[in-house]
C-alpha cells in the first residue's frame, strides 16, 4: 500500500516524531497551521478515517485521546487545543491513514467547518 504514514511508521519516511509507542505514533504536521500542530495516528493501517471506526477498532482510537493530554502537556498547550480529524473529499482528507491533529499553541478561531 502507498501510504505516506505507513513509511513513515516504518522509518522510510523521516519524521519529526513527538511521541510513539507499540500502539500510535505522533509526529509534527510538515505543513503546520498553528505553532503546534502534531498528527497522530495508529501504526496500524487499519482504518482510513473516522468513518471505519467500530466497536471492534476503536480501543485505538481511545489511547489516542488518551495521550493527547500528555502531548498537550508535553507541548505546553494546556491553556487551550483543538482535535481534528478529516474524514473523506468534502472534508479534504489528504492522506487515508485515519490521523488526529492537534492544534494549539494560539488563540485558535472561534469556528470550524
Ligand atoms: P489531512 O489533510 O487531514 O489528511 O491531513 C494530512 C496531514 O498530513 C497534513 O496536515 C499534511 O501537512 C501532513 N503531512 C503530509 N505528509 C507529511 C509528512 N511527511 N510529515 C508530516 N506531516 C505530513
Ligand atoms: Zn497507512
Amino acid at each position: 500500500m502507498d501510504c505516506i504514514f505507513c513509511k513513515i511508521v516504518n522509518g522510510d519516511i523521516p519524521s519529526s516524531k513527538v511521541y510513539e509507542d507499540d500502539l500510535i505514533l505522533a509526529f509534527n504536521d510538515i505543513q503546520p497551521v498553528a505553532p503546534v500542530h502534531v498528527v497522530i495516528i495508529p501504526k496500524a493501517h487499519t482504518m482510513n478515517g473516522a468513518a471505519d471506526i467500530t466497536a471492534e477498532n476503536s480501543s485505538v482510537i481511545a489511547h489516542i485521546f488518551e495521550t493527547i493530554p500528555k502531548i498537550a502537556k508535553e507541548k505546553g498547550i494546556e491553556n487551550g487545543f483543538r482535535v481534528v480529524t478529516n474524514n473523506g473529499t468534502d472534508a479534504g482528507q489528504s492522506v487515508n491513514h485515519i490521523h488526529f491533529h492537534l492544534i494549539g499553541g494560539k488563540v485558535l478561531e472561534a469556528k470550524i467547518g
